[in-house]
């Protein structure tokens, strides 16, 4: 969705209001993917502070889906956040941290929300603060079965690991 803003630009009005329903299938993130489950919901208003500078404050709502942290096994999560970005600063970039590259006078609310996700959501989500993970050794998800590696054995190949190293 593309919002222009020409008119605030040229001062004909001092806000426009944001309150849309944005369709988004996916973003990747490290090497997750994150696949949104639900439209997003972006209430919020554009708003001159400067002659040449426009935030956007607002609320955002989703649910989401990703892969635990830990097991790898899928985790529903529902966002919401607040925000209040700088999205346009003709010539005077350097001095903000733009979240979205605007084009010409217009801004894509679809990348902003992108952009937006990628910078407040946590680096990782759990399917359970719990969660044992995955077996270091074979893989096994330790939260629905067990598996014959123990520390002895991973002892053993460390201490292998010793020996190689000796020979040299
Ligand atoms: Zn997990
Ligand atoms: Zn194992």
């Amino acid at each position: 969705m593309i919002k222009d803003l020409t008119d605030l630009l040229a001062k004909k009005y001092e806000q426009l209001t944001v309150d849309a329903s944005v369709d988004l299938v996916s973003m990747h993130r490290g090497g997750d993917e994150i696949k949104f489950i639900e439209p997003v919901s972006i209430n919020g208003r554009l708003y001159r502070l400067e002659d040449d500078v426009v935030f956007f404050s607002g609320y955002l709502k989703t649910s989401i889906e990703t892969a635990c942290g830990r097991c790898l096994e899928p985790v529903s999560e529902s966002v919401d956040l607040d925000f209040d970005e700088v999205v346009y600063a003709e010539g005077r970039e350097e001095d903000y941290d733009l979240i979205i590259e605007p084009e010409g006078e217009t801004i894509d609310i679809d990348s902003f929300i992108l952009n937006l996700l990628d910078l407040k959501l946590p680096l990782k989500f759990l399917c359970d603060e719990e969660c044992k993970g995955l077996c270091p050794v074979c893989g096994t998800n330790l939260n629905t079965s067990q598996c014959n590696c123990n520390d002895e054995k991973i002892d053993e190949r460390f201490a292998m690991l010793k020996d190689l190293f000796k020979d040299r």
